[in-house]
């Protein structure tokens, strides 16, 4: 057979003019093997999705045993499914009572451009705010509310009355207003590079929309699923969104989205005009089986718990090596580099010591770390030791 990277190459679509190239056939716990047998911890969990481990067994039987009863039957919303139901009845029995209805989907971009059209048809208004520096995905209507101009302008036209506001910031909340159908946010920004929200501010923004009649929408697709220590990140910072948004480790390594509300507001989309939202292969039964074995792999084996107590142990581990700043709550957290070239170099040393890591969309100088829940503390030791020397060495 021809080189594989060669045909990957010539073959799939390009998005930068030099990907790692690191190929990778078979995962499993926290490690990714190269063909010739070369071991990498993933530090990122692919991009906060495998929160239990890659190929967790139980994920792996759930999927084997729905793909021999069923796989796609019927678009969304018509036959009914048990893995759908079983999965909403299970998540929904965990929030508060306000969040009650899901509607499944494939993926986070997916996930916000339906909650922000549930918004836009449940207030009946039309300002869209978001923050600078936000990430929501790489679809059109998501595209419009990024939050970076550079990423934005080749791409005009976009969505017409969309606001941006600075996270933190309280002076900013004025500018949401009675004529706002919603502000999205992500409870910490994630490709802006683990910013935390500072003090109350996700209290002070739930209080503003309030007044004001906006729906408050939160993006959890990076950090639901205990990534912060709490099921939700909504929980940990005690602030109740109208819409939240879920994906990436919501299906234990499997693709599918859920954006959720209460039925009041989801009940819009079931007229004027009837099917306000479609999809085919949103809630595909082999996925959220997945779902549900990966929730209930997060719950038995009490993941979440872990979660504050082995990201104290990042932080103490790696506080003497040569770097510039830790941000970040619970596991989503970003080590200050100080500059992109620096940051360059200690990714491609990383990857040759044996750990796949990434920067951040909106931060070139600082790498993530976001690793499974399950790394085990003894692992974090052997990781930090690692990194401790390539981040001395850069
Ligand atoms: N929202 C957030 C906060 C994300 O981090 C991402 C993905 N990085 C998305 C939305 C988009 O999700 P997807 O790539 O599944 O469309």
């Amino acid at each position: 057979m021809q080189n594989l990277r060669q045909l990957f190459l010539n073959h799939l679509g390009q998005t930068s003019s030099s990907p790692m190239l690191i190929e990778i056939e078979r995962a499993q716990g926290i490690y990714m093997y190269s063909p010739t047998g070369k071991r990498y911890v993933d530090l990122i969990a692919g991009v906060s999705v495998s929160n239990v481990g890659h190929c967790h067994p139980k994920v792996v039987a759930a999927v084997k045993e729905q793909a021999e009863k069923h796989m796609h039957l019927m678009v969304y919303g018509e036959y009914v499914q048990s893995p759908q139901v079983l999965y909403a009845q299970k998540l929904t029995a965990l929030l508060p009572c306000s969040l009650s209805s899901v509607y499944f989907i494939n993926s986070g971009s997916e996930a916000n451009e339906g909650a922000l059209k549930l918004a836009k048809r449940y207030t009946g208004r039309t300002e869209i705010i978001a923050c600078k520096h936000c990430y929501h995905g790489g679809t059109h209507g998501v595209l419009s509310i990024f939050g970076n101009e550079y990423y934005r302008n080749s791409f005009r036209p976009l969505l017409p009355d969309v606001r941006h506001i600075n996270f933190n910031s309280f002076d900013d909340l004025s500018l949401i207003s009675n004529r706002t159908a919603c502000v999205i946010v992500e409870p910490q920004q994630g490709e802006a590079g683990a910013i935390a929200p500072h003090n109350n501010y996700l209290q002070q923004l739930r209080k503003r929309c309030t007044e004001v009649g906006a729906l408050l929408i939160f993006d959890e697709v990076q950090t639901g699923f205990g990534r912060l220590g709490y099921l939700f990140a909504f929980q940990k910072y005690n602030v109740i969104p109208d819409i939240f948004t879920i994906a990436k480790a919501m299906g234990g390594g499997m693709p599918i989205g859920a954006f959720v509300s209460s039925q009041e507001i989801m009940s819009k989309l079931t007229y004027n005009p009837v099917l306000g939202h479609i999809t085919t292969f949103g809630g595909h039964p082999v996925s959220c089986a997945a779902a549900l074995a990966s929730l209930e792999v997060i719950l038995d084996e009490k993941l979440i718990e872990t979660v504050d107590t082995k990201a104290a142990l990042f932080r103490k581990l790696l506080a003497p090596a040569k770097i510039d700043d830790i941000r970040g709550d619970g596991l989503l957290m970003a080590i200050e580099l100080g500059s992109p070239e620096r940051l360059q170099r200690f990714i491609k040393a990383a990857f040759e010591a044996g750990i796949a890591t990434d920067w951040f969309i909106f931060c070139s100088s600082a790498f993530r770390i976001a690793p499974p829940l399950i790394i085990t503390e003894s692992e974090i030791e052997e990781v930090c030791s690692t990194l401790i020397k390539v981040i001395n060495n850069v």
